[in-house]
């Protein structure tokens, strides 16, 4: 096993790594910028490197600057957590030149998965349905044209090496697929580097499904079952649970296995998430997260088990603690983010927290980075804390969930907790019947 970890990470998710390593007693190593030197993570780890200014781009995203952390103290592995280097194919190459351990899967895995177009294919060729689309990319008007009539409108166009909910747009008609498809290639050149699109039918009421795998790197592989993120802003997830609530046992066993046998037959590592969306009982794929997901704690609530010490192992070259049979589902967990945020607008609000109270009892668990005092600084994402509750069935989850965000004190700041108290007072919500669409919707007409 690791004698030492270093997390290439800030907030929550630092703090999370370092809570599984403190577990397996393994050393954890903290980076951060200037900006951050005051940040939990840092003060909760075992040693911690300043790896630069304030920008993300300096320090964070810094591999060089990473790599020399990991040599000035030692470290023989690093995790990435979310986002920053976390599905960086250069980045796991280079550190595979170094002789040190990714916590993750290899560089081609990120690689094949990292380009959407590619992982569709992939996709595809491993028996996972995909929604109807172009074959490969879209290269000019011509084709674009050709491609949406014979899908039929409406469609989606989406950058290949996109991310984040950012360069997609949506033609109702031919008339508006010129401007949607000129848009969507000068946004993904501006945010990714790279103009390549593609298009796929715009489903009109499906809900984001995502499953949750996890290989041995050996050819073996399990699900945990799905996750339902249709509640979104902007293709940004809001609110997760799990199980899905729309999804029979019968169509989690069945689709899990189709994304486990995928994962095996390419030896994946670690922990990996299938997304689809899911309309009139049928899947499609629409990409894979070659990493842990913000999500992760609604999986870990329901099979009780912690996907970070796992993919520790496994990294680590030794067994995952659980087969596919060992992995029973119990009861219902749901999690909201909890954003630096002023609604509606949803407008960043860092600042000083004056006052930081977490909830607790039973069923609850507050991931968070913030503390009495603590200046959110504002460089990087506003999420400053998710809060997973889990209950025997769904109705207890959402009972449970509106009591703990009741007991949330956050003040100093502005946050996206006051929407989730008004969510909680819809009937859709109780039910659970929403679409990706609903909260747009519901924001429209409330705001
Ligand atoms: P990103 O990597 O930027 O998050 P995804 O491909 O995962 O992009 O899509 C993010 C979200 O965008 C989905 O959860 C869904 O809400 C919406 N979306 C993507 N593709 C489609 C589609 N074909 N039809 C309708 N909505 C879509």
């Amino acid at each position: 096993m690791f004698d030492k970890i270093l997390i290439a990470n800030r907030g929550e998710i630092a703090l999370r790594v370092i809570r599984a390593c403190r577990e397996m007693g393994i050393q954890s190593v903290a980076v951060h910028s200037t900006t951050d030197a005051d940040a939990m993570h840092v003060r909760m780890a075992d040693e911690s490197v300043c790896v630069g200014p304030p920008s993300s781009t300096d320090s964070y995203l810094s591999m060089p600057a990473i790599i020399s952390a990991c040599e000035i103290t030692g470290a023989q592995a690093i995790h990435p957590g979310y986002g920053f280097l976390s599905e960086n194919a250069s980045f796991v190459q280079m550190l595979e030149d170094h002789g040190i351990t990714f916590i993750g899967p290899t560089a081609e895995h990120i690689r094949i998965m990292g380009d959407k177009i590619t992982a569709k294919e992939t996709a595809k060729s491993l028996g996972i349905p995909v929604v109807p689309g172009s074959e490969g990319g879209v290269e000019d008007m011509d084709q674009a044209r050709e491609v949406a009539s014979e899908i039929g409108y409406p469609v989606i166009i989406k950058a290949t090496a996109g991310g984040g909910g950012r360069g997609m747009k949506v033609a109702a008609d031919e008339t508006a697929l010129e401007v949607a498809f000129r848009t969507a290639r000068s946004e993904a050149k501006a945010a990714f580097g790279n103009a390549d699109v593609y298009i796929e039918k715009y489903l009109q009421k499906p809900r984001h499904i995502e499953i949750q795998v996890f290989g041995d790197g050996k050819g073996s592989a399990v699900h945990l079952g799905e996750r339902d993120c249709s509640l979104q802003r902007r293709h940004q997830k809001v609110l997760e649970e799990a199980p899905g609530p729309s999804i029979t046992p019968e169509e989690r066993a069945r689709i899990g296995k189709i994304c486990a046998d995928a994962v095996a037959t390419i030896n994946y590592a670690g922990a990996g998430t299938v997304e689809f969306l899911y309309e009139d009982g049928e899947f499609y794929f629409i990409e894979m997260n070659t990493r842990l997901q913000v999500e992760h704690p609604v999986t870990e609530a329901v099979f009780g088990v912690d996907l970070v010490r796992q993919q520790i192992l496994v990294a680590a070259g030794k067994e995952m603690e659980f087969t596919q049979d060992d992995l029973q589902l119990n009861g219902h967990a749901i999690e909201v983010r909890i954003n630096a945020e002023k609604v509606p607008g949803f407008t960043p609000s860092p600042g000083r927290v004056t006052q930081y109270h977490a909830p607790g009892g039973l069923g609850v668990r507050m991931d968070s980075a913030i503390y009495d005092g603590y200046r959110i600084p504002p460089y990087y994402d506003s999420l400053i804390g998710k809060l997973i509750v889990h209950g025997r069935d769904r109705p207890e989850a959402l009972a449970r969930l509106s009591r703990a965000l009741g007991e949330l004190i956050v003040d100093g700041i502005d946050t996206t907790v006051p929407l989730f108290h008004e969510l909680l007072a819809e009937p859709d919500i109780q039910s659970g019947n929403y679409s990706i669409h609903w909260l747009e919707r519901w924001l429209d007409k409330h705001y």
